[in-house]
């Protein structure tokens, strides 16, 4: 086999060895059916068994109850920041909350102001966005359709440990790079939405967890595929769905709930391998400056900077040549962002952390 590296992207990320491994051996025919997944019908019945198995794995692991429905799309989460407001903005409500914690709650906040009034409920700018609002700092508006917010910030490395409380207002979770990485109380949401390319498989799927209420928002002018109504009606196979996609978060789901032991299990894991990271952080705080507050640091992405950019090239470098790869943060924090999300095994983060105790004693 083709060594692999320890592959810490932010995004399409790392899968786990065991899934790709099972995807190989059926390339090129599914059991019993004599096709790959890649050339049968998204209306045969082997693919609708796929389907329906993936969105049970989800249901069993999220504990999404009946009254919620699960859409399978595409367009990635960038498509959703229209479509939620497409949808949830209208006669019955003209505005709506958004919390702006990083890079994502920003970019869905300007696409939303496309379609209706957008007000900011917090904005986290004034400090980088190194930090979270607590439920009092919000402004929030009784009336608003929604409140928007990013459940993890992916370039910032911020991450909300429990939802922020808006009372009656339908709340609205960017969850891209944290779906699946812990147990969620799915009652406390009005709409879920994250593409799969970070924590639930290759991109091209978006999921979408909505109460079936808030479907009757969304009005019979919007565009057939722009309106969730036409995707709950018809189980996401109005058009042809990212049928590969969606047989990869089946695996995915199938390892979350076979070999890893449901969601819990994955939060413990996810919380004793970014402890490893942050305390090399916390042990070197004059090497290695961790970009967020200690309080509102993300389990998915470790984000710091070292002392200068000479250093970080180094660091890239180093690190690369003992196949650690993509480790080099995004332009607007800098430094390194060490994504280890669902996927990224134990051993992956203890090579990283004993690179980054050896590359400080050697600097
Ligand atoms: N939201 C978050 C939190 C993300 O991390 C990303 C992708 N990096 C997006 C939205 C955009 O997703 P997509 O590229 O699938 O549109």
């Amino acid at each position: 086999m083709t060594t692999r590296n320890y592959n810490f992207s932010a995004g399409p990320a790392t899968l786990p060895l065991c899934v790709l491994e099972k995807a190989q051996s059926e390339i090129l025919s599914l059991p019993g059916v004599g096709a790959s997944v890649l050339e049968i019908s998204h209306r045969s019945p082997a693919f609708i068994e796929i389907a329906q198995a993936a969105e049970a794995n989800l249901r069993e692991l999220l504990s999404i109850p009946d009254s919620y429905s699960v859409i399978f799309l595409q367009g990635g989460s960038r498509l959703q920041f229209s479509m939620v407001p497409m949808n949830l903005l209208g006669e019955h409500a003209n505005s709506a909350d958004y919390i702006l914690t990083g890079s994502w709650g920003k970019n869905a906040a300007k696409e939303a102001a496309k379609e209706g009034d957008i007000c900011v409920a917090w904005d986290g700018g004034d400090t980088n966005y190194n930090r979270l609002p607590a439920d009092s700092d919000l402004d929030l508006n009784p009336n608003a359709g929604y409140v928007h917010f990013t459940s993890n910030e992916t370039i910032q490395g911020v991450q909300f440990a429990n939802e922020p409380n808006v009372g009656a207002v339908p709340l609205v979770c960017d969850a891209s790079s944290d779906i699946l990485h812990r147990p969620l109380d799915i009652s406390k949401y009005g709409l879920i939405y994250a593409c799969a390319q970070k924590n639930a498989g290759p991109a091209g799927l978006t999921v979408v967890v909505m109460r079936k209420d808030l479907l009757d928002c969304s009005s019979d002018e919007l565009p057939g595929y722009l309106n969730y109504k036409t995707h709950a009606d018809n189980d996401s196979m109005w058009n042809t769905p990212p049928t590969f996609a969606i047989y990869m978060l089946k695996l995915i789901t199938d390892w979350l709930k076979d070999d890893i032991g449901g969601l819990q299990k994955m939060h413990d894991l996810n919380k004793q391998k970014a402890a490893l990271l942050y305390e090399v952080l916390d042990a070197n705080p004059d090497f290695y400056q961790g970009h967020a507050q200690p309080e509102f640091r993300s389990l998915m992405n470790v984000t710091f900077r070292l002392p200068d950019d000479e250093l970080t090239a180094k660091f890239l470098a180093a690190a690369k040549e003992q196949r650690l790869t993509d480790l080099k943060g995004h332009r607007s924090v800098g430094g390194i962002r060490a994504s280890i999300y669902n996927a990224m095994p134990m051993s992956g983060v203890e090579a990283l952390r004993d690179f980054m105790i050896d590359f400080v004693g050697r600097h």
